[in-house]
């Protein structure tokens, strides 16, 4: 009789601790990493996840804010962020948003999106097109936020299972403005151990990611350079100092800083996209203006070409008479620094995208003389950025980026958010395997 009484309660704490089982085997956990990148593609390819993130793109695309305007777009990023019960701080850098899913403890990782638009008219013509004359989402920002609230979705639903913090950076003023560097003196990398960001690609397929360790986009830099001469008659030029010709030589001469005095192994460009001067056919003008863009793939080369194109005008200048002012932040535009990827976090890409897609979808992509403001990130903390492929040969042709007839295959949505949320929580989990066992003792509390 006395026995019979066991029988229940053993059923009970049979019951209790197979529940316990279930509850011990949450959907990030250490053991399972490799499945981790699959389960997320998954799980954001789910029409709820995936509708989602439609829903937001296209609110988006369809009201375009300019750098530091971005004030709809954050305000919608908060609305969604508040739904989902995620705490951030705001505002950051006018308009920027930094969210906090997990323990709100260290190590902390970050995921970032750009939020702006560009000035320029939509020439698609669909459903959800710019209803604001003269802006658009031509280079895919708008899918960068759809993705970053998606892998908070995502993350949220799992965000017991984190050890430590993942960040979710939504920044303004990519384009242009540099937002990317005010989050950064603001103060937002404090203690924060990595930071990832993406960019939509119409060069590769869906499906497919492209980067490449070390360098992969340049730094930039603009000049605006006043020639100063004597203005007078064309046709007694004995009486003047000609800023035409002087220009012209300017002009010539700096396009030898590449080709004669850098290292044809060391990627440079020195553009000079602007020459203003003179209005008629009878007279020589008393200035012209000339202005450009330098790239460079390192920061010595970049200083190099900065002096360099500084002595040359000027002396340049004085050998025709004329004086040069030169002003390397034309229109407050900022020098941006090389975007750097970090050769562990290259590592750690490899990893969680082949689990994901297959090794056979991760491309090396070109270094381009193209600037990206994540570079701000990449020269403080170890950073990593890289391209998700968006092309379907059968959807027709994507313009590229900056186009007004760019356009966004949101078949591409899944695999952002899906990417963003592994690599940083991945990224958690290998650090604490990294760390002392200073756990070791936590089951035997049960
Ligand atoms: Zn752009
Ligand atoms: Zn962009």
């Amino acid at each position: 009789m006395g026995s019979f009484k066991w029988v229940p309660l053993l059923l009970n704490l049979c019951m209790l601790l197979s529940s316990k089982l279930i509850l011990s085997d949450p959907f990030l956990n250490k053991q399972g990493l490799a499945d981790i990148p699959s389960k997320f593609l998954n799980l954001a390819k789910r029409p709820e996840i995936h509708e989602y993130m439609v829903n937001i793109r296209r609110a988006l695309h369809e009201n375009p804010e300019l750098g530091f305007e971005e004030f709809d777009t954050s305000k919608l990023i908060r609305n969604e962020l508040d739904k989902m019960g995620i705490p951030y701080k705001y505002p950051i850098a006018v308009t920027g948003v930094v969210g906090y899913i997990g323990s709100g403890n260290p190590p902390f990782v970050a995921i970032r999106a750009d939020m702006d638009a560009l000035s320029m008219q939509e020439a698609v013509e669909w459903e959800h097109k710019s209803r604001v004359p003269g802006k658009m989402h031509a280079c895919g920002h708008d899918a960068h936020v759809a993705m970053l609230l998606g892998a908070a979705k995502m993350l949220q639903e799992h965000r017991n299972d984190l050890e430590g913090t993942i960040m979710l950076v939504f920044q303004p003023a990519e384009e242009g403005g540099g937002g990317a560097k005010k989050m950064r003196d603001a103060g937002i990398l404090a203690n924060v151990d990595a930071i990832f960001g993406l960019h939509v690609s119409t060069l590769f397929p869906i499906g497919v990611v492209a980067t490449r360790p070390g360098p992969v986009l340049a730094g930039s830099g603009f000049f605006e350079a006043i020639i100063s001469g004597k203005g007078g008659h064309a046709a007694i030029p004995q009486h003047t100092i000609d800023p035409i010709l002087a220009s012209s030589n300017i002009i010539v001469s700096l396009q030898h800083l590449v080709s004669r005095e850098a290292d044809p192994l060391d990627s440079q460009v020195v553009t000079v996209a602007k020459f203003q001067g003179g209005h008629a056919f009878n007279v020589i003008p008393d200035s012209v203006t000339i202005g450009g863009t330098f790239r460079a793939f390192s920061k010595e080369s970049f200083i190099q070409l900065k002096q360099r194109i500084e002595e040359v005008i000027t002396l340049q200048a004085g050998v025709q008479r004329c004086n040069a002012t030169i002003n390397f932040d034309p229109d407050e535009k900022l020098f941006y620094p090389v975007t750097v990827n970090d050769k562990d976090l290259h590592e750690h890409f490899q990893n969680v995208a082949g689990h994901m897609l297959g090794k056979e979808n991760i491309k090396e992509v070109t270094p381009t003389m193209g600037s990206e403001d994540f570079s701000f990130f990449t020269e403080t903390i170890p950073g990593y950025f890289y391209f998700v492929g968006m092309v379907n040969e059968t959807q027709g042709r994507l313009e590229s980026g900056h186009s007004p007839y760019f356009r966004v295959n949101e078949d591409v949505l899944p695999y952002g958010a899906a990417l963003h949320a592994s690599l940083a929580s991945t990224y958690l989990l290998d650090y604490h395997s990294q760390m002392p066992k200073q756990k070791a003792s936590f089951h035997d509390e049960l």
